[in-house]
């Protein structure tokens, strides 16, 4: 089935290491992207069966619950929308309170997603977050009363001046609340991320690699003994709680994105929407194609990404579904570049089964860049 992914670029202020297609906010502009939304996606409809709709940032959670409604109803009406469907609204813990959870809640959202990064006040000034440690862990209880059932975490690692310990805090009081899904990832510092330059000026630096690889074994090791599974590089879940929205990532699946920015997979086909959020706008209302980079993929291509970004999962890639799909024995076809990670302890075969270990992991990009 289809995942729509819906992208909300605003922010209340612009945080020193994103990267991501965002802006502040502003409500005209925002009330004129929420109508192209809608038409967008109502253009898009195929009535074809979909059973996620994430919405992603930017932070999605600055729209009022009465346009996230809006915006489901669009794709209820746009799509075949399973009655079990995974809805996901990315938040972050400054921008609600119960009230307003409570009100996504109604207007459909059953899965929440916050941008915690950090549960030490330090860390979150020096990645100059509007939130405090106090206030995520209220985000989280306010979530709980409001009803949600599915609440996800995300937590930043390897971060200026933290050290293990500090890390380690983060993630036990993370396990204290009690999420049901939790994503780490590294921070990356791209090349003129203002971060950059307050790190040069209070000398705050990272971690030496060793470090930021013990910072991911630990974390690792301490929820696996709070209960939680690692199912993927980045992710851990309790059980009945993987994102089933960014599985379809990680599992060859397709989706659909919706707004500036967004991408889409389709029948081997892949496209980007326009970048600028006022071009998007724009495009919608003259209702012209908002596509843009549209390439058809080769069969190798489609198989490249298939093993790249199964490996990613710590299920790993199953090699007759491969072959099934591909015509492929990707063991005979790559046993030469893969033998000496299966060596290392690196990479297993187990059965039709290939899969990072733990250790693995830590050098994925370089296993994986074998496909590609
Ligand atoms: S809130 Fe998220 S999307 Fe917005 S600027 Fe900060 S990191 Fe970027």
């Amino acid at each position: 089935m289809l995942g729509l992914y819906v992208h909300v670029p605003f922010c209340s202020a612009i945080c020193n290491y994103c990267n991501f297609n965002r802006g502040l906010f502003d409500a005209g502009l925002k009330e004129r992207y929420v109508r192209a939304l809608v038409r967008e996606i109502a253009n898009a409809g195929t009535r074809d069966q979909a059973d996620t709709i994430y919405f992603g940032g930017g932070t999605p959670s600055l729209l009022e619950p009465s346009e996230i409604r809006e915006i489901i109803s669009a794709c209820e009406a746009a799509f075949d929308l399973s009655a079990d469907r995974e809805v996901t609204l990315e938040a972050n813990p400054e921008s609600v309170d119960e009230a307003r959870l409570r009100a996504f809640r109604e207007a459909g959202v059953n899965r929440l997603s916050f941008g915690v990064q950090s549960f030490r006040d330090e860390e979150l000034q020096r990645l100059s977050r509007l939130h405090t440690a106090r206030r995520a862990s209220e985000a989280l209880r306010e979530a709980r009363a409001a009803g949600f059932d599915n609440v996800s975490l995300d937590l930043m690692m390897w971060l200026p001046g933290q050290q293990l310990s500090d890390w380690l805090e983060s993630v036990d009081r993370s396990v204290a609340l009690s999420p049901d899904h939790l994503s780490l990832y590294l921070l990356e510092l791209y090349p003129n991320a203002p971060l950059k330059e307050d790190m040069a000026r209070a000398r705050w630096s990272q971690a030496p690699d060793e470090e930021a690889a013990a910072m991911y074994l630990a974390a690792m090791d301490r929820l696996e003994s709070a209960g939680y599974a690692q199912y993927e590089v980045s992710n851990v879940a309790r059980a009945g709680r993987r994102s089933r929205h960014n599985l379809k990532y990680w599992q060859d699946g397709e989706w659909l994105g919706f707004g500036c920015g967004a991408h889409s997979t389709r029948n081997g086909v892949r496209w980007k929407n326009v970048s600028s959020t006022e071009e998007y706008v724009d495009r919608v209302g003259r209702d012209e194609d908002t596509a843009t980079d549209v390439r058809t993929l080769s069969i190798a291509e489609r198989l490249g990404d298939a093993l790249f970004t199964g490996l990613r999962l710590a299920d790993g890639i199953d090699l007759t579904e491969i072959h099934g799909r591909y015509g492929v024995d990707v063991w005979s076809r790559y046993e030469a570049e893969l033998r000496p990670f299966v060596d290392d302890g690196c990479l297993k075969l187990e059965g039709a089964r290939l899969r990072l270990t733990r250790e693995g992991m830590l050098i994925a990009h370089e296993v994986m860049t074998v496909f590609v």
